[in-house]
């Protein structure tokens, strides 16, 4: 099989359930073998299902202040911002934390009975689940949710109703689902990998032996053919123009970044008085409030993580333009950790969202959101993409033959 991550190949034997296999170049996760590799994925995510479908039904967090009450469901979080005419917004918070994460829990539900029954269309399913599984955001929704607790916990009360609990489990399920099922073991089971009449030598470049790798569905192609005969992608050798997509989504994002910092991102109207503020302004007064954790972890989420996450980038891009000295291991893992950390920035966007769902307390405070949090959810869906067009094997290649090529477009 082929690196996904450095396009070396390799031959690894038929793995025991609980087994799995790494890269011995770069060491990402070639293939992977589950206990009960039906069973437990269509359990977790169907109690999954089940979870998000109570945590809809019940109250979800209620916030006491001053004798008055107020009371808040899951569905809450986008109802509220589609009121206050924040309809795109509203639309990125329901895909994020609701309407997405429950697709993929469908989609390993189909896939893996399709398994057993054959069913139709489960190449598309399961090209959509890849694509979708980065976007799906409920992890960083319960760190948003406490967050927004620690900010509102010093002047009101917070009550958690059923639903939040029934939210969390549905948050651990969901996370647990995805390790216990693997993309190629997957794909193996819809139909058999591409076959190959070509001999190929283990422990050198996939390219240099003609060969490339279906990013969807991990089979290996030969240079020769356009498309993977098993999901019926088109498979480039690189991908498409990756340092120039990269490079341009970056630049995007800089650019955006400036209105992201100096725009109010939230807007909280308590008798009459109207405060805006920024990212920074906000962390501010949270730590003069003494809220150090969180205003750490938004110093972290939204200041160093999207500017970390953009220079790394551009150096990386970098990096595949110039001679390589057996950097490309560390080089390799550094892109794993800024791909795998990008989507937390998104923590802050989730934050205004919630208190907006729940501090209306009409004169007495309410929070609304600001201008600057569309910017800054572009900021990160940015970079996320910029992460995602970035091709780590351009590392590996000892020329960068294929960018820029005008036979691959
Ligand atoms: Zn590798
Ligand atoms: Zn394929």
């Amino acid at each position: 099989m082929l690196c996904r991550h450095c396009d070396l190949v390799q031959e690894i034997t038929t793995l025991q359930a609980g087994e799995e296999a790494c890269c011995s170049r770069c060491n990402h996760t070639l293939d992977a073998r589950h206990v009960q590799p039906i069973l437990r994925p269509v359990l977790y995510a169907a109690t999954a299902l089940f979870m998000l479908l109570l945590a809809n039904l019940f109250p979800f967090v209620s916030m006491f202040v001053a004798g008055d009450r107020h009371q808040m469901s899951f569905f809450d979080t986008s109802s509220v911002l589609f009121q206050q005419h924040h309809q795109w917004l509203a639309l990125l918070i329901w895909l994020l934390i609701q309407a997405i994460p429950a697709f993929c829990m469908m989609a390993i539900i189909y896939l893996k009975l399709g398994m057993l029954y054959k069913l139709p269309f489960r190449v598309w399913v399961a090209r959509v689940l890849y694509m979708l599984k980065p976007w799906s955001m409920v992890d960083i929704f319960l760190m948003g949710l406490i967050i927004s607790f620690v900010k509102l916990v010093a002047d009101a009360e917070i009550s958690l109703g059923a639903s939040f609990w029934a939210f969390c489990i549905f948050c651990l399920l969901h996370l647990r689902v995805f390790q216990v099922i693997d993309q190629r073991e997957l794909w193996s089971k819809i139909s058999p990998a591409p076959s190959l009449s070509l001999n190929t030598t283990v422990g050198m470049g996939g390219l240099e032996q003609g060969l490339k790798l279906c990013q969807v569905c991990t089979g290996m192609v030969l240079l020769q053919h356009k498309n993977c005969t098993r999901c019926h992608s088109t498979v480039y050798p690189r991908q498409r123009g990756s340092i120039q997509n990269t490079i341009a989504l970056l630049v995007a994002a800089i650019i955006l970044y400036i209105p992201a910092n100096l725009l109010p991102i939230m807007i909280t109207v308590s008798f009459g008085d109207r405060i805006e503020s920024t990212i920074i302004s906000g962390l501010i007064i949270m730590w003069q409030d003494g809220a150090y954790p969180v205003a750490i972890i938004i110093l972290i989420a939204s200041v160093i993580v999207p500017v970390a996450k953009i220079l790394v980038l551009l150096w990386l891009c970098y990096l595949t333009r110039i001679s390589k000295a057996g950097r490309q291991r560390y080089s390799t893992q550094v892109y794993r950790v800024v791909d795998w950390i990008g989507r937390w920035s998104m923590v802050d966007v989730l934050v205004v969202a919630i208190m907006a769902a729940l501090v209306r307390f009409d004169l007495l405070m309410t929070v609304y959101p600001g201008v600057g949090v569309i910017v800054f959810a572009a900021v990160v869906i940015l970079t996320m993409l910029a992460a995602l067009s970035f091709d780590p094997r351009l590392l590996w290649d000892a020329r960068p033959v294929y960018e820029g090529k005008a036979s691959d477009r």
